[in-house]
C-alpha cells in the first residue's frame, strides 16, 4: 500500500480495510449481545462516523434502529469543540438504549457534551461506541463502551475521518507521518 498526501502533507497506511471490517464485526456481535430484546438507537454523529455507523449497524444481528446528528461546536476563539447545538435529532429517545457511534475520540469534549445532552433527554441508557480512542489525548471522564481501535496521539485520515474535509473516502486508515 502506497502514502497518500493532502495539504502537502504524507500519511502512510495504518489500519487496512480488512482489519477494520473484522473489527467491526466483532463489536457487533457484542453489541447484539448486549442489547439482545432491546432494539438499540443507534445515533450517528456526522459526518465522520458515517462509514462505520454504516458498517456496524450493519453488523448487528436483531432489531435495531439508527438516526443521524450532527454537532454544531463553538466558532473561533475555543478550541474545546464544545457542543452548542445538537442538529437533527427528532425522535424521542425516553426509554431508549442510545448507542452513540463516533469516529474518534480524541480529547472527549465533543462525547462529553453530547453524552450530557443527550442523558437530560430520559434514555434508558447511553452506550459510546467509537471507531478510533486516543486515551493520551482525553481531557474529559469519558469512558467508550465499545472501541475499534486505541491509538497513540496522531492525526489519522481515512474511513470518514478527513483533514478539511478530504480523505473520508479512503478505504483504508492512514496516520500522519513523523519528520514532516
Ligand atoms: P474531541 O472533542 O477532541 O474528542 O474531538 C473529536 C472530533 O475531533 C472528532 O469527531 C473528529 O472530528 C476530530 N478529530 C480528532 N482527532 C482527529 C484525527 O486524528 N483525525 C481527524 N479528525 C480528528
Ligand atoms: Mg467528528
Amino acid at each position: 500500500m502506497k502514502d497518500v498526501t493532502y495539504n502537502g502533507l504524507t500519511f502512510e497506511p495504518y489500519i487496512t480495510e480488512d482489519k477494520i471490517a473484522a473489527r467491526v464485526a466483532e463489536l457487533g456481535k457484542q453489541i447484539a449481545d448486549d442489547c439482545a430484546g432491546k432494539c438499540p438507537l443507534f445515533v450517528c454523529v456526522l459526518t465522520g462516523a458515517f462509514p462505520f455507523a454504516s458498517d456496524l449497524f450493519r453488523a448487528v444481528d436483531g432489531d435495531a434502529e439508527i438516526v443521524f446528528i450532527r454537532l454544531k461546536s463553538y466558532e473561533g476563539t475555543s478550541s474545546t469543540g464544545a457542543v452548542k447545538e445538537v442538529l437533527g435529532l427528532h425522535e424521542d429517545i425516553t426509554g431508549r438504549t442510545v448507542i452513540v457511534v463516533e469516529d474518534i475520540i480524541d480529547t472527549g469534549h465533543t462525547m462529553h457534551n453530547l453524552v450530557a445532552h443527550l442523558g437530560s433527554l430520559g434514555p434508558a441508557d447511553i452506550k459510546i461506541a467509537t471507531l478510533l480512542f486516543k486515551p493520551h489525548a482525553l481531557k474529559r471522564p469519558v469512558k467508550p463502551d465499545y472501541v475499534g481501535f486505541e491509538i497513540p496521539n496522531k492525526f489519522i485520515i481515512g474511513y470518514g475521518l478527513d483533514i478539511d474535509g478530504k480523505a473520508r473516502n479512503l478505504r483504508d486508515i492512514y496516520v500522519l507521518k513523523d519528520e514532516q
